[in-house]
């Protein structure tokens, strides 16, 4: 590759971790907290990635089913988060107090800790390319301010929720959806939660993925009415209105506002989705949908944040006008980046299964558990999510499914690791993206320490770690 500019500078490092999403913060924490010298890469000037620039508030999978905690660095930070959220509202305000995070805290704690720990936090760098020489990465070209500059470690961790770094060091990736594979999701006895049933099916499509959303706060809500109409089937009547007086809306017929033949509400998710917010009388707003979107292709993300953004304003004049506890709302802040769900995944030495998600098949090489519900919104737009529980208190994540099938220094996280369509819309959550971050940052510094490939850490002494860690096991 050429660059007309001169890559002037270089880094030198233990570990070099991509993406500072929580997965990428938690995989440099441990790294750094394991003695490595770590540099954690962020495109964005805060931490949290969908979290903090995506404004996704809700922590899940930070317990199992029995509401045993997962612990380690995810229950370090959501203490923390809960503990400073008192700073997000006024002293005299003693409403109830959301248990989820808050991104002003969350990107706060996230970067408090890893500069506790030592991590070098190299903000507003762009990761561009990799450079590779027999199955392993020598260097990644990254674009800051200053320029080029090439950074080179013993070990790399791909966190970019993307699977940026796996694709560019040439590791096979996945994208969206297998044949066949909503017609099979309730064969396996899933214990259905959303509305769709074994009547959807989407035929042979393939690399069907998850849709993207802005998420949104509003203040001024009264939450004891606001929350009575989540997930709940909406008609025109359930506010009070007809298909003409809808049709004069002034987003009616565009961006998930288009009218059809049925009684159904027209509304971009097709419900109403409302949280607590960081005070009793804040709201955070996950109604906006944008289907039809690959978040790793340039022209879509551009397309789609067009899309969410109208959608913002357009859902903020609906709630007012129509839905009760909002009469006297107001808009506080939308995302600054659209939030995305899905895009490539790793095709690693192992392949979580959504079968495996919801049986809880237990590993040899288990580094991380999770007890989130199979989670797919629809891709199509046509319903509002399908899936359901899991069978037992918890799913396993193999240690198989960080690592890749040929780079001998590369480890994969979060949102990007190795799992079907179906796991993934399990493990993408934040609590499970945290645990696969603490293990392949422990993993990435006992392989540097050990000068030996991640695939030869010894897994038992790997959980020993996290078990030392703080994470049940
Ligand atoms: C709308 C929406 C609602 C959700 N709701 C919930 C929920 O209720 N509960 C829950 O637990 N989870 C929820 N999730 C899922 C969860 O928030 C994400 O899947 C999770 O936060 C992903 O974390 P991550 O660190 O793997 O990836 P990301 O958050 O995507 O972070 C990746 C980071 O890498 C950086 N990056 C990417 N490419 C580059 C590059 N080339 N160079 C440098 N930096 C780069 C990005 O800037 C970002 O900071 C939701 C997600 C969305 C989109």
């Amino acid at each position: 590759m050429k660059f007309s500019r001169e890559i002037e500078r270089t880094a030198r490092y233990d570990i070099a971790v991509v993406g500072g999403g929580v997965a990428g913060c938690a995989a440099a924490l441990a790294a750094a907290r394991c003695g490595a010298k770590t540099a954690l890469i962020e495109r964005d000037g805060v931490l949290g990635g969908t979290a903090g620039v995506g404004l996704v508030t809700p922590i899940s999978s930070v317990n199992d089913r029995r509401g045993r905690p997962f612990g380690g660095i995810l229950k370090e930070f959501c203490g923390e988060v809960v503990r400073l959220s008192e700073y997000c509202r006024p002293p005299d305000d003693k409403g109830p107090l959301s248990k989820t995070s808050v991104p002003h805290i969350a990107k706060y704690v996230l970067l408090k800790l890893l500069d506790d720990a030592g991590a070098d936090i190299r903000f507003h760098t762009v990761f561009i390319d990799a450079l590779t020489e027999k199955n392993m990465i020598s260097g990644i070209v990254c674009h800051d301010k200053s320029g080029l500059i090439l950074i080179k470690a013993d070990q790399y961790i791909d966190a970019s929720g993307d699977a940026d770094l796996t694709v560019a060091a040439g590791e096979e990736t996945v994208l969206g959806s297998e044949p066949g594979v909503y017609e099979s999701l309730y064969q396996t006895g899933l214990d259905k939660v959303h509305e769709s049933d074994s009547s959807y099916s989407v035929g042979e499509a393939v690399g069907l993925m998850q849709p993207c959303s802005v998420f949104f706060t509003m203040g001024g809500v009264d939450m004891s009415k606001a929350q009575f109409y989540n997930n709940k089937p909406l008609t025109y009547e359930t506010f009070g209105l007809t298909r003409e007086s809808y049709a004069e809306l002034f987003y009616a017929g565009e961006c998930g506002f288009e009218q059809d033949d049925s009684d159904r509400l027209p509304l971009p998710q097709g419900r109403v989705l409302v949280f607590n917010g960081s005070r009793g009388d804040h709201a955070v707003i996950n109604m906006s949908r944008v289907v039809g979107i690959d978040g790793s292709n340039a022209e879509d993300i551009s397309r789609g944040e067009l899309l969410g953004q109208k959608q913002v304003l357009h859902l903020v004049d609906f709630l007012r006008r129509f839905v009760p506890g909002f009469e006297n709302s107001y808009l506080i802040e939308s995302s600054t980046s659209l939030g995305i769900r899905e895009t490539r995944r790793l095709v690693g030495r192992s392949v979580l299964t959504g079968r495996q998600v919801i049986d809880g098949v237990s590993f040899p090489d288990t580094v991380a558990h999770g007890n989130y519900i199979i989670d797919i919104h629809d891709p199509t737009g046509k319903h509002k999510a399908i899936g359901g529980h899991i069978k037992g208190d918890y799913y396993e994540i193999p240690y198989g499914a960080l690592l890749p099938k040929t780079l001998n220094n590369l480890l994969v996280c979060g949102r990007c690791i190795s799992a079907d369509h179906v796991a993934h819309s399990a493990t993408r959550i934040q609590g499970s993206c945290m645990l696969t971050g603490q293990a392949s940052g422990t993993a990435a510094a006992m392989a540097a320490k050990g000068g030996i490939a991640p695939a030869e850490v010894n897994v038992s002494a790997l959980c020993e770690r996290l078990i030392a860690d703080g994470v049940n096991l």
